[in-house]
């Protein structure tokens, strides 16, 4: 909404102009976006809000956003409510909570009720597709993006549950690279009997952000594959590695399967605790195998 107000190629949304980016970045100038810093939003934050319209505006709409709104104290509520009921023209604000009934009853008074769901798959689908043409229309030159926004695969749309964000961060060719990895090193930690002399996944695990990542990725995988074996294809969030989840469903029975999902979240767990990747990997080859 706030891009299809600001966006120079409005009413469009283009998510390429200078004003899209910045408002995706968090950084423009006609966007107030205020996170409490604590654990209620008092009056300085409240001053923060007031100081920012009280300043010419560069453009015909501003947003003031106050994220967790239901933590706004007495005071700091008390500082806004003249503002919240006459707002400066083209000034909209957006009050986000999970809890309306924890607002103050003046604020809640003053504001209208919007519900955000989740997207659908479809409205993820159609809003992708608009993108698409417009940038390719707008002939842009930015084509260091990953992502090719007209074809994405109903897989991702499936598993980026209403989220732009993850639909974008699961079609990113880094993040598939690092998929395809990841799910290799589980097929072969558990099956390549040689596994402890193969020098490639030692390099591998020196990375230390891929061998952080691999384990919530590998909990994902095995729950596919139990899913799978339940023939419920519909709950699938990996349906991009369906080779590995079909390999391991044809090897392990369910109960395998939850001892190995087991050792992955036990590990995961014990790596809050700074270990060596080569060890740690090591152990969990072992282990599966007593
Ligand atoms: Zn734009």
């Amino acid at each position: 909404m706030m891009q299809q107000a600001l966006c120079a190629n409005s009413p469009i949304t283009c998510g390429d102009c200078s004003h899209c980016l910045r408002i995706a970045k968090g950084q423009h100038e006609s966007v107030l976006w205020i996170s409490p810093q604590t654990e209620q939003i008092k009056i300085d934050q409240a001053r923060q809000v007031l100081d920012f319209l009280s300043l010419q505006s560069l453009t015909k709409k501003r947003f003031v956003v106050l994220e967790r709104a239901e933590a706004l104290n007495q005071q700091a509520a008390n500082s806004l409510l003249k503002i919240l009921e006459e707002p400066p023209a083209g000034t909209v604000f957006f009050l986000l909570t999970t809890n309306p009934a924890a607002l103050l009853p003046t604020i809640r008074s003053r504001c209208l009720m919007l519900r955000f769901r989740p997207l659908t798959v479809e409205q993820l689908r159609s809003n992708n597709l608009n993108r698409g043409s417009s940038s390719s229309a707008n002939a842009s030159s930015n084509s260091n993006s990953d992502s090719n926004h007209s074809s994405i695969p109903d897989w991702i749309l499936q598993a980026s549950r209403g989220s732009f964000s993850r639909m974008a961060q699961l079609s990113s060719s880094e993040t598939q690279a690092f998929r395809s990895a990841a799910s290799s090193l589980l097929l072969a930690s558990l099956l390549d009997e040689n596994f402890l002399t193969v020098a490639e996944w030692r390099i591998q695990v020196k990375d230390r952000e891929f061998f952080r990542e691999v384990w919530p990725f590998w909990m994902e995988l095995l729950r596919d594959t139990i899913a799978f074996k339940w023939q419920r294809s519909d709950l699938l969030t990996c349906p991009d590695q369906m080779t590995t989840i079909e390999r391991l469903a044809a090897i392990y029975s369910e109960l395998d399967l939850d001892d190995i999902l087991l050792r992955v979240v036990q590990t995961a767990r014990d790596l809050s605790i700074p270990r060596d990747p080569q060890l740690v990997m090591e152990q969990f080859f072992v282990e599966n195998r007593t």
